[in-house]
């Protein structure tokens, strides 16, 4: 009995590993089947792209021989076509017809051209192709009867990211990145109303997606900044690009525009005790004098907020003053708060605005609880409340919607970009 149960289960088992291999067979025939499939497909895909004419500038490439170079010092288009068995008369002729086109004597050494010469042993030129930008070409035909023409290369928009740590500046780090320098006047104007980038702090870091203009496969310089995110003293700003109703700006995560106009007022709930003037009967001094600063007058105690993003510079106190705080928003920028019962920032803090900085008291020259705001531009005490400010609209409601869809997709990329470290960065 056991015998004839040994027997089944050792039948049983071998079918079973019959089936298995006839089964991975059967797989790796298909799979050969699958891959014999895609070369063909490729190999079509290859005929096909052979079979298109090459062209440059618009011109069949396959008839000519073709010479590139550069222009040398001292060599002018005369020079050139004379090489390549062009007559004086003809070229003459070239330089007049091109004066509507293009002005010969502008050509400039160091730029590139392209001769499309014949393939037989006269090497005669049939098109002469002057370059005076990356982009932009001028073709004289003389296959023909001369006809001169400009023409534009095909400007290819990519987009791609790059990360970096600051260790010095922006600047380096973007170099560090293989990025584009000119990112960094790109980012530091985006992100002007929330980073001095005169302050940058060693460890912050960023990330960006931004637009690379290519020509041939060269990149010739960046287009715009998609989004960008930065994280200065530890706090994140993002910037999203988004254009509304052909209005191109850029918005952080909750919509809002980045250039920030500044609070109203240092104080949610207040009323404004005394004006910005240059003479004002002083109620502690009992005398005439300037008022370089708006009062806001509020209970003891009450919150006092930074009207902007910024750094504290000074966090102190004087017998004029009080308990006070300034701060210094960007490279225009810079707001000061006086007669503090406490204060609540340090030097060297970075505020958002909105963030508490500080209570309402009457420390220093002061009669009651108030804080005197007072607002620098340029170095220049000025009245904050005749200021202009860059408009600051939101996202409208109608393009909220689009905007959140689009921002997660941005944030998301932003968030897949890996950071250069400390280390990489060290390393390079
Ligand atoms: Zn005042």
């Amino acid at each position: 009995m056991k015998k004839k149960i040994r027997l089944i289960s050792s039948i049983l088992f071998l079918l079973l590993t019959v089936s298995v291999l006839l089964f991975i067979n059967k797989y790796q025939k298909d799979q050969k089947i699958e891959e014999a499939y895609k070369a063909k497909a490729e190999q079509n895909a290859d005929t096909l792209l052979l079979a298109e004419p090459q062209t440059q500038f618009g011109i069949e490439i396959d008839s000519f021989h073709i010479v590139e170079a550069k222009i040398k010092p001292n060599e002018f288009l005369a020079n050139i076509l004379l090489s390549f068995n062009i007559d004086y008369v003809t070229i003459d002729q070239l330089a007049e017809k091109s004066k509507d086109v293009f002005d010969v004597r502008q050509m400039r050494a160091g730029k590139k051209y392209t001769v499309f010469a014949s393939k037989d042993s006269l090497k005669k030129a049939s098109y002469f192709v002057y370059q005076p930008n990356k982009v932009e070409y001028i073709v004289y035909d003389l296959s023909d009867s001369i006809s001169i023409y400009k023409g534009e290369k095909e400007v290819e928009i990519r987009q791609e990211s790059v990360s970096g740590v600051i260790y010095s500046s922006l600047y380096e780090s973007l170099q560090a990145a293989n990025a584009s320098p000119a990112l960094a006047v790109e980012l530091s104007e985006i992100l002007a109303w929330s980073i001095d980038f005169y302050r940058i702090q060693k460890g912050d870091w960023f990330k960006a997606i931004y637009e690379v203009k290519y020509v041939d496969d060269q990149a010739i310089g960046i287009g715009r900044v998609i989004a960008v995110e930065f994280n200065h003293f530890d706090k994140t700003f993002y910037g999203f690009y988004f254009d509304q109703d052909g209005k191109e700006d850029y918005f952080d995560e909750e919509a809002n525009s980045l250039r920030k106009a500044f609070l109203k007022s240092p104080l949610k709930f207040s009323r404004l005790s005394s004006r910005y003037t240059m003479r004002r009967f002083h109620p502690v001094q009992k005398r005439w004098k300037a008022h370089l600063g708006t009062d806001y007058a509020a209970p003891t105690g009450t919150p006092i907020m930074s009207t902007g993003d910024g750094q504290v510079i000074a966090s102190s106190y004087t017998g004029g003053n009080g308990n006070y705080v300034k701060i210094k928003h960007n490279s225009v920028y810079t707001t000061q708060y006086l007669h503090m019962s406490k204060r609540k920032a340090r030097v060297g803090d970075y505020v958002k605005q909105g963030d508490i900085i500080g209570y309402v008291g009457s420390t220093g020259l002061a009669t009651g609880p108030h804080v005197c705001y007072r607002f620098w531009k340029n170095g220049k005490q000025v009245d904050h409340l005749k200021q202009d400010f860059p408009s600051a609209e939101p996202v409208k409601d109608e393009h909220k919607e689009e905007f959140q869809q689009k921002m997660q997709k941005l944030k998301k990329e932003l968030d897949s970009i890996s950071l250069n470290s400390k280390e990489e960065f060290a390393s390079k």
